[in-house]
């Protein structure tokens, strides 16, 4: 079974992606690993995307691309596999289907972990740091025992980083809202997909996707 696994930042794809291939042994390609092991082996796409990581820039669709034709044609993935963090965009997504037919493949599933923007906001922009001691808590599920004191050192005084917090939060879900919308529609238009309410505990995500995987 080829499996595209899909989720805005803080829906809990990289928790599900572990207890899929757990169980079910596909390999798991994501594209951070993909680019490290393309560069590792000194492939010659694996060079040119150094040669663009390396300036700072984007590595381009058709480097990326033939990255991931390079290893969807290894010999793991016969049984299947579960793709994460690729594709991103449209465009991806049709260059993605050119390579499986020519390897005479298909995604059998887009599985989409849906949780509402406005809880990603609280769980992503829930961080909060001591700043004498450098202990990190979270709002929600992470609270200091007595609110406002640090259990380690005592201290009233907590920060957010810059990344945490929630105007950053905010923009950073809407720019991946407005990238996958697209995505999801091709994907829908196809038949190939399922959307998993990703509110729900860790076990009970992870229970909807094992019944979307076996059906
Ligand atoms: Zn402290």
């Amino acid at each position: 079974m080829n499996i595209v696994l899909m989720g805005l930042p803080g829906a809990g794809k990289g928790t599900q992606a572990e207890k899929i291939v757990a169980e079910y042994k596909f390999p798991h390609i994501s594209t951070g690993d993909m680019f490290r092991l393309a560069m590792k082996n000194e492939t010659e796409l694996g060079l040119k995307a150094k040669s663009f990581m390396d300036n700072g820039e984007l590595v381009p669709d058709d480097v990326t691309n033939g990255i991931v034709k390079e290893r969807l044609s290894e010999s793991d993935v016969v049984n299947g596999f579960l793709l994460d963090g690729f594709p991103r965009t449209l465009k991806q997504a049709e260059a993605l289907d050119n390579i499986l037919s020519a390897l005479n493949k298909k995604i059998d599933a887009v599985i989409n972990i849906n949780v509402d923007p406005n809880v990603l906001k609280e769980r992503l922009s829930g961080r909060i740091i001591c700043r004498d001691c450098g202990s990190t808590y979270h709002k929600l599920t992470n609270p200091p025992k007595n609110e406002g004191t640090c259990d380690r050192c005592g201290n009233h005084d907590f920060y957010q980083r810059e990344d945490d917090k929630p105007e950053t939060v905010e923009n950073r879900i809407q720019v991946n809202l407005k990238q996958t919308e697209p995505l999801l529609n091709y994907y829908k238009n196809k038949g190939v997909l399922f959307n998993v309410n990703g509110e729900d505990d860790i076990d009970s995500v992870f229970g909807k996707i094992r019944e979307i995987i076996e059906k």
